[in-house]
C-alpha cells in the first residue's frame, strides 16, 4: 500500500483534525487534542491502508485463499518495514504485540536465569512492574543525563548477575525529556550488560537506529504513532527470546505437537500464539512508512517550532511551574507537564475540556515515583500535561495557551464535582456522539461516512480549522 503525501507540509492529515466539540455552555468548537502522549489520533494515511486492507482481509500464514496469501505477505512486510523503521539488525526478531506494556512484560518474561534488571525510579509503570518477578534495581531519578549515566555505572558495577538489563526510556512521557541511551547502551556493554529501550515516547518523534546505536531492544505501541489499531512491537536480539518459554501458549507457536509433547518454534513466531492483529500490524508499518518518507528530522523539527511556543506561552503564566528532571533547558519530544500555584491540576484539564474544548491530561501519568520525585508539596502528586505530535497545529497551541491563562484568570465559570480525586462538570450537558448504536444498514455500506451525530454533535468534513465563539 502506498501512501502518497507532500512530505514537507505539516501538520500531517490525522483523523479528527476537524472534530468539533460540544462546551458545557452550549457553544460547539473545534477540538484541540493536545493529548497525543497519551494516545495518538490516527493518521490518515494508517486509516486508508487500514480500509484498503479490509477487503483483503483473511487468515494468515496457513490460508489457501488468495486473501489469506495477500494478508500473510502484508503480515511479513509489516514486520519488515517496522525493523526498519527502528534501524534493527538483520538478525533482529520482531514480535508482535498489544502495546509497549505488552512488549515489555514479554521481555521480562524471556530474561534468563539470574538476570538482574536496573530501571530508573522515573520510568513509566510499563517499564518498572514487569521486572519485579525477578532481580530488579531501582535507581534514585537522576537529574541530569550525566547523573543517568553515572548512577547507571555504579549499579553495574554492584550488581553481580550472570545477566543485567538496563531497562530505560527513550523519552519520558511525565516531562518529555530524552535519555542519554546512545551513553547508556555504551556504558551497558562496556560493563557486558544489556539495554531495552522504552520507545513508547521515543518513536513518535525521533528517528530510532538500534544497529548504529548497538542497544538491544526496543518496545513501541502503534497508538502513540499514529496507528491506533492495538498494535504493538518488540524488537531485538533473538536468543534470549529463541530460547525463553513462549509468551503464550497455543497455536502458530509450535513446529508440532504430540499428547505428550511439544517442539516449540523459534523467532517471532514463539511468542505469538494465536491469530495475530495483522489490521494492527499493517497500520503500525504504514505509519512507520508516513514517518520515513517525511523524515523524523522534520517531525522533529515542526514539533520543536510548537514546543517553543507553548513553552513561552506556559512561562507567561504567572504561578505555573513546568516540571523537569534534567532542567528547563534540556533536549526534549512535545511533551510539557506543568502545575499553576493554588489550581488543581484536575480542575484545570476538566474546565479546559468543558469550558473551552481542549483535551490535556492531568494527574501521575503512570509514572508515580517519578511524581513523587518532582513534585513533593504534600499533596497526592498530580500534574497537568499538553503534547503534541505530528497532526498539532500552532493554532491548537495558542489556543491553548490563551484559553489556560484566561482560566487562570478568571476562574472556572461552571461547577465541578470531585469523585474519587476526579474533576466532572455538573451538571455535564454535553450531548454525546451516538457511536454506541447501530449505524443504519445505508451508512454501514459506506465506510467513510462519519458517525451519525445527534444534539448539535458535529463532525465536520472541512479542512480548515475553525474556532466557533
Ligand atoms: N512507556 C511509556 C514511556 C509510556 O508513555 C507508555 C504509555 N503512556 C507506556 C510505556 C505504556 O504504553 P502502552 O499503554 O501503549 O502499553
Amino acid at each position: 500500500m502506498s501512501t502518497h503525501f507532500n512530505s514537507s507540509e505539516f501538520p500531517l492529515p490525522v483523523v479528527g483534525a476537524d472534530l468539533t466539540v460540544p462546551l458545557v455552555t452550549g457553544e460547539t468548537v473545534r477540538y484541540v487534542n493536545l493529548d497525543s502522549a497519551a494516545t495518538a489520533p490516527c493518521l490518515a494515511a494508517v486509516r486508508d491502508a487500514v480500509l484498503a486492507l479490509l477487503p483483503w482481509y483473511g487468515s494468515v500464514h496457513r490460508g489457501a485463499g488468495f486473501a489469506s496469501i495477500v494478508t500473510t505477505e502484508l503480515l511479513t512486510a509489516a514486520r519488515e518495514t517496522i525493523a526498519r523503521f527502528v534501524g534493527a539488525r538483520s538478525d533482529d526478531t520482531v514480535v508482535f504485540t498489544k502495546n509497549t506494556t505488552d512488549a515489555l512484560n514479554l521481555l521480562a518474561s524471556a530474561l534468563p536465569d539470574d538476570t538482574t534488571v536496573i530501571t530508573f525510579a522515573s520510568e513509566h509503570h510499563a517499564n518498572l512492574l514487569p521486572w519485579r518477578t525477578g532481580k530488579h534495581v531501582h535507581l534514585l531519578v537522576p537529574r541530569s543525563p550525566e547523573e543517568a549515566v553515572a548512577r547507571a555505572d555504579m549499579a553495574f558495577r554492584t550488581a553481580h548477575s550472570r545477566h543485567r538489563l538496563l531497562a530505560v526510556s527513550g523519552a519520558s512521557n511525565v516531562t518529555g525529556e530524552l535519555w542519554p541511551i546512545a551513553e547508556l547502551t555504551a556504558l551497558a556493554h562496556r560493563h557486558g550488560a544489556r539495554i531495552a529501550i522504552d520507545a513508547a515516547q521515543l518513536a513518535p518523534h525521533r528517528a530510532i537506529d538500534l544497529a548504529a546505536l548497538d542497544a538491544d531492544y526496543v518496545a513501541l505501541s502503534g497508538h502513540k504513532l499514529y496507528a491506533p489499531f492495538g498494535g504493538g512491537a518488540l524488537v531485538g536480539r533473538p536468543d534470549w527470546l529463541d530460547t525463553a518459554r513462549p509468551y503464550l501458549a497455543g497455536g502458530g507457536a509450535v513446529r508440532r505437537v504430540t499428547l505428550a509433547d511439544v517442539e516449540w518454534a523459534d523467532g517471532a513466531a514463539r511468542h505469538e500464539a494465536g491469530t495475530p492483529n495483522v489490521v494492527g500490524a499493517a497500520a503500525i508499518a504504514t505509519a512507520c512508512r508516513v514517518l520515513e518518507r517525511v523524515g523524523m528530522a522534520k517531525v522533529a523539527c515542526h514539533e520543536n517550532q510548537l514546543l517553543e511556543a507553548l513553552t513561552q506561552g506556559l512561562r507567561a503564566i504567572p504561578g505555573l511551574e513546568i516540571v523537569s528532571m534534567f532542567g528547563p533547558d534540556s533536549a526534549r519530544v512535545g511533551i510539557v507537564t506543568f502545575n499553576v500555584e493554588g489550581a488543581h491540576p484536575g480542575a484545570l484539564a476538566a474546565a479546559l475540556s468543558a469550558e473551552y474544548g481542549i483535551g490535556v491530561r492531568a494527574g501521575a501519568f503512570c509514572a508515580h515515583p517519578l511524581l513523587d520525585t518532582l513534585i513533593d508539596d504534600g499533596r497526592p502528586p498530580a500534574a497537568l500535561r499538553a503534547s503534541i505530535g505530528v497532526g498539532t497545529t500552532l493554532d491548537d497551541v495558542n489556543r491553548f495557551v490563551a484559553s489556560l491563562s484566561d482560566l487562570c484568570r478568571r476562574g472556572a465559570k461552571w461547577r465541578y464535582r470531585v469523585e474519587q480525586g476526579q474533576y466532572f462538570p455538573e451538571p455535564d450537558p454535553r450531548p454525546r456522539p451516538a457511536l454506541h448504536e447501530d449505524l443504519p444498514l445505508r451508512d454501514l455500506a459506506s465506510p467513510r461516512s462519519a458517525p451519525p451525530c445527534r444534539h448539535g454533535v458535529e463532525v465536520s468534513s472541512s479542512s480548515s480549522p475553525r474556532v466557533s465563539p
